[in-house]
């Protein structure tokens, strides 16, 4: 058994972020950076939107100088995945297979997944045509035409993002209706002269040159009929999966299992005022995108990180 005083589980912006500022606090934290470390900047290439390259820089590149810098300060990584905590007395303990480590206070950054559509050619054309962030990726597909999937409030917000860089976007939607809000609804099929509407429509396969998505193959499910539709991107908006099984029963989760903290649900917390990063745990935090259903940037996600370690510091302080 390990103690120590901040143990961080997770390494994406968030993580890294938060070991950066524990470790300047000389909390000696110990990151638990999973097995798939780095986050999800590791599947993409260029980002462009990360303050400070004004030339942008390469997903996997801005996590490895990261993880160093946060290293530089005295962070220790250990690239485990935590399966389960046991939350309900101190010291908090976190299990990782056989090893058990204890935290007087423990910083949740797990992030989320993005939920793929399963189909062929997807993957091998993620940051190569495939997104799943329209307000990171828009500005690339100037003048392109791109399909977006989805029927909630994201695939339509994504949509008329997209209007403003992309010649011509096919919106596929499962259903014969969107579930996003009337008003939303109204502005995309509003936009008649940009955007088209399948419905009850599912992409079944993603076509590429090696280098770049060069079509995209959706089948009415109704008709049965199959039409390829030349596209440079694929736009999927069909909702994230934050990373919280391990944590049900231990923290308050939401109902789509985001992990509520007073930044995302200010309203009827009644858990201890001053640290908006806390959970309903005391001396837990959160930060990331396992906690952010709206904004699911890396700044964000690096910027929430920070807050849980100046909280995690100020309630060690306090103890
Ligand atoms: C393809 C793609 C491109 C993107 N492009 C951009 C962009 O250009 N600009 C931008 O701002 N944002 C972009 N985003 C969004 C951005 O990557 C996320 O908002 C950000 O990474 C969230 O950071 P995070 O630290 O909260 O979580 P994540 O990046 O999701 O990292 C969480 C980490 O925790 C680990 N973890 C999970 N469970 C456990 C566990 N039980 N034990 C240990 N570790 C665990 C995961 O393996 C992962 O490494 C992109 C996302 C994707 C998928």
């Amino acid at each position: 058994m390990e103690t120590v005083e901040v143990i961080i589980i997770g390494s994406g912006p968030a993580g890294y972020a938060a070991a950066l500022y524990a470790a300047r606090a000389q909390l000696k934290p110990l990151v638990l950076a999973g097995e798939k470390g780095g986050g999800q900047l590791m599947l993409t290439t260029q980002v462009e939107n990360y303050p400070g390259f004004k030339d942008g820089v390469m997903g996997p590149d801005l996590m490895a100088v990261m993880r160093q810098q946060a290293e530089k300060f005295g962070a220790v990584m250990k690239d485990q995945n935590v399966d389960k905590v046991d939350f309900s007395r101190q010291p908090l303990t976190v299990v990782s297979g056989e090893i058990e480590y204890q935290g007087e206070a423990v910083i949740l950054t797990t992030g989320a997944e993005s939920i793929p559509l399963g189909v062929p050619g997807e993957s091998d054309y993620i940051g190569r045509g495939v997104s799943y962030c329209a307000v990171c990726d828009a500005p690339f597909f100037k003048d392109k035409r791109v399909v977006v999937v989805g029927g909630g409030d994201a695939a339509v917000e994504d949509t008329l993002a997209l209007t403003k860089f992309t010649a011509k976007i096919s919106l596929i939607h499962r259903r014969d209706q969107f579930r996003a809000s009337k008003i939303m609804q109204a502005r995309v099929l509003g936009q008649k002269d940009k955007v088209e509407v399948l419905w009850e429509s599912q992409v079944v396969k993603v076509t590429g040159d090696e280098k770049h998505v060069t079509s995209v193959t959706v089948k009415n499910i109704k008709t049965g009929q199959v039409q390829e539709i030349p596209a440079q991107g694929l736009f999927v908006a069909i909702g994230h999966r934050p990373a919280t099984e391990f944590l049900k029963g231990q923290v308050a989760l939401d109902e789509k299992d985001y992990v509520k903290t007073s930044i995302n649900y200010p309203e009827g917390q009644s858990w201890l005022k001053g640290y908006p990063t806390m959970t309903s745990v005391p001396g837990v935090f959160a930060g990331g995108d396992n906690v952010d259903f709206r904004y699911r940037q890396a700044v964000t996600a690096a910027g929430m990180g920070v807050m849980a370690a100046l909280d995690a510091e100020k309630w060690l302080e306090g103890l």
